[in-house]
């Protein structure tokens, strides 16, 4: 285990000079979750292992599992904790201080965990120790079900982009105001609203999508024409050029309604989270050794974060997903047929050969 309570198993391979191919996932979850959500890649890395030893398969490379810990949202609110440490994102200096709300240090839960805050920074890895890393993880939506696919190579990890915008008009009485001398907020943010649907229904990448999840009206009366109105503007694509290209649309249609009705517009950056592609010749090495197996695949963004993306900044990274039954995740219900998971581990241990002897450094 090392600092950051991130549980490795090492696997020595003919020359360790060599740097590893790393694969695994996570193994915490969400209150009242399922059972596979990481865990299930955790357990298929295992597996590989030992199915390597029972063989007397030896590799190249070094190989190394990794459970990555505290990837789910969790009290101290630090998600994705683990591969965030190994990748150098948060450091000491985060920690320091951190509580949850019960009053719990976060430095005394990472050293209950099997961590140790005061030497954090060791949990660190370079980018030279490492060849490739692979995640195989559950998708947690329908997209491999319906199309009956058992195996899904991930092509990238969606970046968020998030605006609070803020529609100013003028607020009058919803009686004595005649139609044509309103200054409506609420009308206004609507038009803006339907814009952003429409301008994400007609792109051609359906994984880019458009979302308004929350909206304040002011001052909220029924008698009362709004005056302003605040909303959040959120768009999640797969390429930061998809994602900049709906938020382009979308300013030429809310400032066509703006200038049309005579309402101000205001608009502040909340947070622009850039997609993380997955590497493409892991990629394609999962995608040949899938159809090697007779197995069919399909290339899908992830619509969720995972620690794949934090270990892209270190190495090759790769992902595979197992369908989902029902799409359904961080639920008890969440389930993933045997079958499909039994594919993926043989995709999994193939690629991990394949990689070993494709990759020199
Ligand atoms: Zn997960």
């Amino acid at each position: 285990m090392d600092e950051a309570a991130n549980i490795w198993a090492v696997r020595s391979g003919q020359d360790d000079k060599l740097p590893s191919i790393v694969f695994g996932s996570h193994i915490d979850t969400v209150p009242n979750g399922g059972k596979y959500d990481g865990a299930l890649g955790v357990l298929l890395a295992l597996e590989v292992m030992t199915v390597f030893k029972e063989n007397g398969v030896s590799t190249r490379h070094p190989l190394e599992l990794v459970s990555f810990s505290a990837e789910e949202p969790n009290p101290f609110g630090l998600s994705t904790f683990g591969s965030r440490a190994v990748s150098g994102k948060i450091g000491w200096e985060q920690l320091k201080g951190v509580r949850d709300d019960k009053g719990q240090l976060l430095t005394e839960a990472l050293r209950l965990a099997g961590g140790d805050p005061e030497r954090f920074e060791h949990a660190r890895r370079k980018p030279q120790d490492f060849a490739a890393f692979l995640e195989v993880h559950i998708e947690q939506g329908k997209r491999l079900l319906t199309r009956d696919i058992p195996i899904g190579i991930v092509t990238a990890i969606k970046g968020i982009y998030r605006e609070e915008v803020t529609v100013k008009g003028e607020a009058n009485h919803a009686g004595t105001t005649l139609m044509h001398d309103r200054k409506d907020a609420l009308m206004a943010a609507s038009e803006m609203m339907l814009a952003l649907e429409s301008v994400c229904m007609n792109q051609p990448a359906d994984e880019t999508v458009g979302t308004v999840g929350k909206i304040t009206n002011y001052p909220n009366a029924a008698n009362i024409i709004p005056g302003k109105v605040q909303f959040s503007l959120e768009i999640r694509g797969s390429s930061t050029e998809e994602i900049q290209q709906m938020i382009g649309e979308w300013e030429k249609r809310a400032a066509e309604v703006a200038e049309r009705r005579g309402i101000h517009l205001e608009r502040r950056l909340v947070l622009d989270q850039a997609p993380v592609q997955m590497n493409p010749l892991v990629r394609s090495v999962c995608t040949a050794q899938a159809e090697q197996l007779g197995y069919a695949t399909y290339g899908l963004g992830s619509m969720a974060g995972h620690d794949a993306a934090h270990m892209a900044a270190l190495t090759r990274a790769g992902m595979l997903f197992v369908p989902s039954l029902d799409g359904k995740s961080h639920c008890p219900e969440e389930e993933s047929r045997l079958e499909d998971i039994e594919k993926a581990g043989n995709v999994l241990l193939h690629s991990i050969l394949a990689l070993d002897s494709e990759l020199d450094g």
